[in-house]
């Protein structure tokens, strides 16, 4: 799942995206008006917008982006003398909203609750396993896998790609995983570990490429 954190406060901006990449995310950062209206595709799943912006202001975007068709949740993050504004930014057809200070484990449930109620189809399932896009969880003839956020991102690329995948591709999608650096051997360890977990025959090493999911 793809966060668009949008802030200008440096050390906030650095402890949210921190925070989202441990539980898996992959976070997009702008810090103004400009870079965020870059940033914005039709892969980003959720938004988390600052009011006071250096270059305009979160609400107005917001507004601007819903007269453009944009239907990417908008979670506000306002400081406490914006709380007027809130309504503004509901009223502009944002979804919710946190204030600041805001408590981690609070934002995190909210961001939770907004991608599930945006992604009624986000679970894929192959070969009897179920990847749920929304818990960042994976399943196996209904039992919950016990995976590592790099095993589970390993496995949700197999799974929702049909096609074989390069290790340069497969390294690309988990090297910010928990802002470690996932290196060729410390792949192979992490498919190692995946194969006894989901069965050894379902990934199948492409020799010189990548791999690829088997049914
Ligand atoms: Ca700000």
């Amino acid at each position: 799942m793809k966060i668009l954190l949008v802030e200008d406060d440096v050390a906030l901006r650095g402890a949210l995206e921190e925070l989202l990449c441990r539980e898996g995310y992959d976070v997009v950062k702008a810090f103004n008006v400009s870079l965020a209206r870059s940033a914005m595709n039709s892969e980003v799943d959720l938004v988390m917008l600052d009011v006071g912006l250096p270059d305009g202001d979160g609400i107005s975007l917001c507004h601007q982006w819903r007269d453009e068709g944009v239907q990417t949740p908008i979670l506000f993050l306002t400081a406490k003398d914006e709380e007027l504004d809130v309504v503004r930014g509901l009223d502009a057809g944002g979804n919710d909203y946190v204030t600041k200070p805001f408590r981690m484990q609070e934002l995190l449930s909210r961001i939770r609750a907004l991608l599930r109620r945006n992604q009624k189809d986000s679970t894929v399932s192959r070969s009897g396993i179920t990847i749920d896009k929304a818990k960042l969880q994976a399943s196996q003839d209904g039992e919950v896998l016990m995976l590592t956020v790099t095993e589970y991102k390993i496995l949700a690329k197999l799974i929702s790609e049909r096609s074989i995948i390069t290790r340069a591709a497969l390294l690309n999608a988990l090297w910010d995983v928990d802002s470690r650096f996932v290196d060729d051997n410390t792949l192979s360890v992490h498919i190692s570990r995946l194969r006894e977990k989901v069965g050894s025959s379902h990934i199948k090493t492409i020799r010189g490429v990548g791999y690829q999911w088997v049914d």
